[in-house]
This record gives structure tokens, sequence and C-alpha cells, in this order.
């Protein structure tokens, strides 16, 4: 007897199917941290809510480093819509991704069919941007969601395995040296937990190599890391990163990279076969959205209230919020993103109603970064303080930010025991990552 397959890949409905009501409709599409905290707002007031995201997760981001480099479970640091909106009455989630929208008829077209709104809102945050260089992106590696960072897992791991396979020296150097792009929080982080991994964990795993020859390089722009925050962090973020052995090379643009060096645009070479895309990230619009709100960074312009139509809003990553304090538009920043989602479910129940909309202003509670174990810089409005008590505030900070007691506790559990054993022992190859490099074929990681 055959087997009955009971999942179509290739069957789209013609509608997604929610129940009719009397009360406004409002659609929110992505539940990253700007479509989460509107959705939660939401609750107890009289619309209908429908949150689209193409995972059925919440992905918290700013650990996704901690995947990428064997200290966290992946499952540690996302959390599914259902289980976190389970007792939202008149809340519905939908798995799907939004292909287009067309305000005329007030529709989104998605990957599950077609769906009306009373109001919608985009909150479907950024994507890498390679600033136009193909070459670079075919051979790079980016971190935006959990499939990426595990990614670079395996191929971390799979590179030092093949190393082991060796006899050049060249090649062996190559395979287990990282270029990281990119030294904001994201690439300093990285090469902070890339260090450790180098000191503890790697000598003793790879005895047949040399790890002392493995070079962790961070590649930035601008005169120094960590460039957003103050000068006295990111000079103390340096001297962190360089006493771990890591490589700073600073007003420097990498150029290309054809997947064993990358080269500068002043000329400089730097060897290693992995490279990791930290340099920027732009707007993820989809189709459907006027021309003339679409800035340069393929961001949504949106007005004070986070609005591009008459009845539909852009918050977080993708909207461009033009103010007097932000010129250039907000910060790509979780904080805003939150502060964002909230105003916005109760400038919706204004508006619903027929009352003024608050403006949006955003209240920067500061930032922080760590580089490592005892290692971190935190810049607060009032105060500015680094080292270990840093570190505590960071790892405190993150954890109550977490989604979910069992992510909250796990992840808590997880630095301790890291922190006491000098551990990361998720050093799995589960899911090997393979570059279609030869036949210069692209292949979208993220897609898989
Ligand atoms: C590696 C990394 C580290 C970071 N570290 C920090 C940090 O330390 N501090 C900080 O403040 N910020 C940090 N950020 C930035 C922060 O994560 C973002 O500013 C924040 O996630 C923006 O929230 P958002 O809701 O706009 O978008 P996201 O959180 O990106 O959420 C977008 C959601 O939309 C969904 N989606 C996208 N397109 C579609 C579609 N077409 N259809 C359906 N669903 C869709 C996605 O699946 C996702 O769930 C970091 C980001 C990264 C990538």
């Amino acid at each position: 007897m055959g087997i009955v397959p009971t999942f179509d890949p290739n069957f789209k409905p013609t509608r997604v199917n929610i129940p009719q009501t009397n009360l406004p409709r409002i659609v929110i599409v992505g539940g990253g941290f700007a479509g989460l905290n509107l959705a939660r707002s939401l609750r107890g007031k009289s619309v209908q809510v429908v949150l689209i995201d193409k995972h059925n997760y919440h992905t918290f981001q700013p650990l996704l480093y901690q995947v990428a480099t064997a200290g966290l479970e992946p499952d540690s640091i996302a959390y599914p819509f259902r289980k976190i909106f389970k007792h939202q009455k008149r809340f519905y989630f939908r798995m799907g991704e939004v292909e287009s929208i067309d305000s005329a008829s007030r529709t989104v077209h998605t990957s599950i069919g077609d769906l009306s709104y009373d109001y919608l809102v985009l909150a479907t945050g950024s994507r890498t941007n390679f600033f136009g260089m193909n070459e670079v992106e075919r051979h790079a590696m980016s971190m935006k969601e959990i499939p990426e960072a595990l990614d670079i897992r395996s191929l971390m791991l799979q590179n030092f395995e093949a190393a082991l396979l060796s006899d050049q020296l060249n090649e062996r150097d190559g395979l287990m040296s990282v270029i990281i792009v990119g030294g904001g929080p994201t690439g300093t982080e990285l090469a902070g937990a890339l260090a450790e991994l180098k000191r503890h964990i790697l000598p003793k795993d790879y005895p047949d190599l040399d790890v002392r020859r493995m070079s962790i390089n961070v590649v930035e722009a601008a005169p120094r890391v960590l460039a957003a925050m103050s000068e006295d962090a990111s000079k103390e973020a340096l001297e962190f990163l360089e006493n771990m052995g890591v490589d700073v090379w600073l007003d420097k643009r990498v150029k290309s990279f054809d997947g064993h060096q990358a080269v500068c645009h002043d000329g400089t070479v730097i060897q290693g076969n992995t490279l990791i895309w930290a340099a920027g990230v732009q707007g993820n619009p989809v189709l459907g959205i006027p021309e003339e709100h679409i800035v340069a960074g393929q961001r949504v312009t949106v007005d004070a209230f986070g609005r591009f139509g008459e009845r539909e809003f852009a918050i977080g990553d993708v909207a461009n919020l033009v103010n007097e304090d932000w010129p250039k538009g907000h910060p790509m920043l979780a904080q805003v993103a939150i502060q964002q989602g909230k105003l916005l479910a109760q400038n919706l129940e204004r508006y619903i109603a027929g009352k003024d909309m608050k403006p949006f202003s955003y209240r920067d509670l500061g930032s922080m970064a760590t580089v490592g174990r005892n290692k971190a810089v935190v810049d607060l409005p009032r105060f500015r303080f680094q080292g270990a008590g840093a570190w505590f505030i960071w790892m405190f900070i993150h954890v109550i930010q977490l989604i979910g007691f069992r992510n909250k506790l796990v992840v808590t559990l997880n630095w301790m025991y890291n922190y006491f054993r000098y551990a990361r022992d998720i050093r799995l190859i589960i899911r090997p990552y393979r570059k279609s490099v030869e036949d210069e074929e692209f292949v979208d990681v993220t897609s898989r």
C-alpha cells in the first residue's frame, strides 16, 4: 500500500479562512518585536486580530549569535505564536508569507490565500544588506534567522572536520579562520564568542590541529567598533577583543570575497573561508506599497503615527519614521520596535473611535554589548560602565526579555553551566550546510 500524503505542498487555498466578525479586523504581518507587542497590547480591545508570519515562532534575534557559536539551542531563543496567544480571544494566527498588499481592495495576498483587512500593519522587519555586492552575498553567511545561525554553526564545525583531512597548511588555516564583517554589537559579540571557543573548546576537540593558527577577524568601516555607542564603550570593547586574540581591522570596507579571502577597498587581503556578514540590514517591505513611500534602505516612510496609507501602518525595522530627533529615521533596534508596537495598539483603538492619535516618541533606554565572560559594555542614559558588572546586567536584561518561562530558565541554566564548566556542548552538525559554489548557483539558506 502506498503512503497517503497528508499535506500537499502545492496546494494553495484562494483565501485565508478566518471567522467573519462585525468588529474591525486588524491584520498584522510579522510577529517580531514590533508585531508581537502590538498583537499582545490589543488583547481585550474590541477588534479581531490576525497575525501572519512565515514562521510559527517568534525569534529573539539578539541571541542568534549564541546559537551560531554553540552556546544555546535554537529552541531556547524561539517561542511558538500559538502558545504566546493561547488565551487571547479574537486572535488568529496563520503561518504563511505575505507576498503583496492591495490597499484599494484592502486585501493581502499571501502564500496561503487572500485575506481582507480593515486595518493593516506591516511589521516584516529587515533583511541582510550586501549593498549590491553579489559575489560577497554568494559566499557569505548572514545571521537574521535561526536556520541561518544553525548554518553558521554547522559550516564552522564542518570546516574544522575538513581541516583535519588536509595536509596543506594554507588550506587548514583558511578552513579554521573566520572573517566577520561589521563591528557593531552583532559582530563584536560574535567575535568574542568565537574567541572563547578558540581558547577553551576547539583545542580539546581538535588536538590534531594547531588551533592557535585560527584567525578571527572583525572588519569595520568606521574608525571604531560599536560606533553607535560611547567612545568609552568602543575603546573598552576593542581592548577586550584584542586581548582575546581577535584581529580588528578598522576603517576598512570589504569589497569582495571569493570564499577564501576578503579584499578591502584599500587592497588589504584577509584570509578565511568563513565570512559572516554583520555589516548592515535593509527594510523588508512586501510588494504593493506605493513607490513614493519606499526610501533608500528599502524602508517604508510613515507619518508620526506609523501610517503610510489611510488604513495601512508600518512599525519596527521596516518603518522609516522621521522626526526632529531622528531626521534619518529611527534606528533598527528591538526597543524601537517594541515601543512602536505598544503605541500603535493604543492609537488603533483611538483611530477606530475617531479620536486623535499620539505621535511616536522614542525613549532611549540605553545600549549594551557583551564580548565574553565577564566582559561587556553598557551605556545607560545616565551611567556608563564596563566589565563584569556590565556583563551581569547584560545577561539579566536579555533573560527578562526572552519570551516564555521555559526559555528564561533554559537560557539561565545554560549560561550558568557554560560559565562554571567553560562549556559549549551543542557543537553538533545536525543538518550539514552545503554551499553550491562550484556551479555558481546561489543557495538561499533561509528557504530550507
Ligand atoms: C543578529 C542580530 C542581533 C541583534 N541584536 C540586537 C540587540 O542586541 N539589541 C537591539 O535592540 N536590537 C538588536 N537587533 C535588532 C532587532 O532584532 C530588530 O531591530 C528587531 O528584531 C526589529 O523588530 P521587527 O518586529 O521590526 O522585525 P523582526 O524582529 O525582524 O520580525 C519580523 C517578522 O516578520 C516576519 N516576516 C517577514 N517578512 C514576512 C512576510 N513577507 N510574510 C510573513 N511574515 C514575514 C518574520 O518571520 C519575522 O517574524 C539584532 C538583530 C540581529 C539580526
